[in-house]
């Protein structure tokens, strides 16, 4: 089929009933909907606080409206969690072929220990591989994969290998926040089988905030769910840095890395100054690193937006090849049902070439979906 326009960034819900398919000696521990005044929500493990649905189904809402109403399974937009009306959704917005990343199990982390962790992979990315099964052509997707501290990384191969089996295109790798770094010896087996499999590997935001180490109270002070919100950027950043600097893409230069939902504006600036480093200190600091960090970034990385007029305009520093449109159904900054006008908008300008590569091409070719 032809693809016009591609999300490379848009999400589910996980329906209510999946993890009754984790086998029964973890079930008790595995996440939990629950029905509460305020709306649907999880409980990731035992005694947890309750994760609520909320920000994760408001597409087709007022912005002014996100959250005036409790979001229920109900009432939220059944593309969310069934395949033929998220096609029927992407129809409604023009989005020809969507790659999707999980709702929960994005918090894969909060769940209660390692063999949970994986079971509830497992479950997640079989049912994905039935959800991408209804349209293969039109929907692209993601598995997710426990954190690299679990058992030195083996659960996040086994998880990897099993979903590479299962015919998902990409994997969504779930980092703690206080858990070791991408470039930690104990990730570097995980790197390599990435590397071997060959399907891109995903960092998303929000799995290494910023804010990690603020007590909880201080999130209620006015503004900081704000200053979250508009900084969600810099764990990009840092992620970037990390698998640059720690040697992890020299060594596995074949590996394709995709920073999903962080924008795209920042990545120059951020390579200028990575490069900086290069030419200026890497001498004394002994670095491992071997090319400039932006000659990598135009080799390894990919990174999905969804406004990003700075980033559009700067796209010749990282290389629109490198650079994907993205809808982020059904979440809050969703552009769903008016992608179409979105793109028209933010592109306004841009030579038809570079358009596409954005809006479709980079994707589609990243994830083999075939014109
Ligand atoms: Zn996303």
């Amino acid at each position: 089929m032809q693809y016009s326009i591609v999300s490379a960034d848009s999400h589910i819900n996980e329906p209510p009933e999946l993890f009754n398919e984790v086998p029964a000696s973890l079930r008790s521990l595995a996440p939990q909907l629950v029905h509460t005044d305020k709306g649907d929500a999880w409980i990731m493990a035992p005694g947890a606080a309750p994760r609520f649905v909320s920000t994760s189904a408001v597409a087709g809402r007022k912005k002014e409206e996100y959250l005036a109403r409790p979001v229920t399974y109900e009432t939220m937009r059944k593309g969310s969690f069934m395949p033929g009306p998220h096609v029927e959704d992407m129809d409604i917005d023009n989005i020809d072929a969507g790659v999707l990343y999980p709702g929960i199990m994005r918090y894969l982390e909060r769940c209660a220990d390692g063999p949970v962790r994986l079971a509830c992979a497992h479950t997640y990315n079989e049912w994905m591989a039935g959800f991408q099964k209804h349209d293969p052509k039109r929907l692209v997707g993601i598995a997710t994969l426990p954190q690299l501290d679990d058992d030195m990384g083996k659960t996040t191969i086994e998880a990897l290998e099993r979903a590479a089996k299962l015919g998902l295109r990409g994997a969504f790798l779930s980092q703690k926040d206080s858990g070791i770094p991408l470039h930690h010896p104990d990730a570097s087996r995980f790197w390599a089988v990435a590397e071997e499999i060959g399907i891109p590997i995903s960092i998303h935001i929000h799995t290494n905030p910023f804010q990690r180490g603020w007590s909880k109270d201080w999130m209620d002070i006015p503004g900081s769910k704000e200053l979250g919100g508009s900084l969600v950027l810099i764990g990009m950043a840092e992620h970037m840095n990390t698998l640059i600097w720690g040697g992890v893409v020299a060594r596995h230069p074949k590996l394709k890395i995709v920073l999903a939902e962080g924008g795209i504006g920042w990545i120059p600036s951020v390579l200028e100054r990575m490069d900086h480093v290069y030419d200026v200190h890497r001498h004394y600091m002994n670095s491992i690193v071997k090319e400039k960090p932006s000659e990598t970034f135009r080799k390894n990385f990919y990174a999905t937006f969804q406004k990003d007029v700075a980033g559009i305009r700067l796209r010749d520093m990282m290389g629109a090849d490198r650079l994907m449109w993205a809808s982020d159904y059904p979440h809050t900054d969703t552009t769903w049902p008016e992608s179409k006008k979105v793109i028209d908008e933010t592109f306004e300008g841009v030579p038809e070439g570079d358009k596409h590569l954005m809006i479709s091409e980079n994707a589609a070719r990243l994830y083999g979906l075939q014109n």
